[in-house]
């Protein structure tokens, strides 16, 4: 009851805009990732619909960095906050908001809500990153996560960064002393206005209009990965961890596909989609608006995902075409 009544007072509750929830989208989807992910029992999945304990939510807002669609609001926000936050520092360390402090840290609700994109957010600012974190404070707190099971990604990360471009991880807070934190004014103001604008923008303007109006539109996330893969030129195999957490992925139909469309008009994003022109009908994909969800696949069995390379992200491909009469 005391824990209703506190929460109350609290204007922080999480907001989440059901429209975009994958279960409200398609009732075949299983995605559980906010529930998972959530310390309390705030987020339940029932029946195949998301349901919300406003009182049972300590608004860590770990479960608004999961999100595929960003339906849980504020991931937007929160990204170009972060946007801000890193472009005015030298050098960016991410810490909690238990461990860390507002002056010099890029602060997030618990390391564990870390993702790449906010590491593609510091590249695109060509800014050092350093991770701080402190073993016993973790493993006491309520998130009780540890370095292996919440850090591991940042290996591969590492393995495919420049020496000057991986990720550091601290954890001893006296480590960082002596390091510039923050930059002047006088820095800032001299920097150039579009480098103080959003990275992300402009940079997937092809993607939002291939896709099509009634999908979601693609999200801030993706955008800035968007952004980081324009500016990276990296090649090869992502890897399995980093993909996963970007929800990136490359889709195959099989020899039996019958173009029956059955797909592309059920995935939400419009990644899948098609076109019949001059008697021809055509299945395409396009890998940047791909969330990796589990729609289509549900949908028909000859839908097969694979591993996709950094220089393939910018290709649309034809998955199918019927023969033109
Ligand atoms: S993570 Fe997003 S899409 Fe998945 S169940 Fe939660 S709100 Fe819905
Ligand atoms: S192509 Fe498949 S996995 Fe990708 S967004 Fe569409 S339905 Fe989801």
């Amino acid at each position: 009851m005391w824990k209703k009544i506190i929460n109350s007072f609290n204007k922080d509750f999480i907001k989440i805009n059901m429209n975009r929830c994958l279960h409200t989208v398609n009732e075949s989807s299983l995605c559980t990732l906010c529930e998972d992910i959530c310390p309390q029992p705030a987020l339940k999945i029932v029946n195949r619909k998301l349901q919300v304990d406003e009182s049972q939510c300590s608004s860590c807002r770990l479960c608004v960095h999961v999100c595929p669609t960003e339906a849980i609001q504020k991931e937007s926000e929160e990204l170009e906050k972060y946007e801000q936050q890193i472009h005015e520092r030298d050098t960016v360390y991410f810490a909690c908001k238990e461990y860390g402090s507002k002056d010099t840290d890029v602060i997030l609700p618990c390391v564990l809500s870390l993702t790449p994109e906010m590491l593609m957010i510091s590249a695109l600012h060509n800014k050092k990153v350093y991770i701080v974190w402190d073993e016993k404070l973790c493993l006491s707190c309520h998130s009780n996560w540890t370095q292996k099971r919440c850090l591991e990604w940042i290996g591969d990360w590492n393995h495919h960064q420049m020496s000057e471009e991986k990720v550091e991880i601290i954890a001893n807070k006296k480590n960082k002393l002596g390091i510039k934190p923050k930059l002047s004014k006088t820095d800032i103001l001299f920097m150039k206005n579009n480098e103080t604008n959003s990275m992300s923008r402009d940079r997937s303007d092809e993607v939002s209009k291939a896709a099509k109006t009634n999908k979601l539109p693609l999200t801030e996330r993706r955008r800035y990965l968007i952004a980081y893969i324009d500016k990276a030129n990296k090649v090869g195999r992502i890897p399995k961890s980093i993909s996963e957490k970007v929800g990136l992925v490359n889709i195959r139909v099989t020899d039996n596909c019958q173009l029956c469309f059955k797909c592309s008009t059920v995935c939400p994003t419009g990644a899948l989609f098609h076109q019949d022109e001059n008697g021809a009908k055509t299945l395409m994909f396009n890998p940047k608006s791909c969330i990796n969800c589990d729609i289509c696949e549900h949908s028909c069995i000859e839908i097969e995902k694979e591993p996709i390379k950094f220089e393939d992200i910018d290709a649309v491909s034809v998955l199918n075409k019927s023969i033109q009469y």
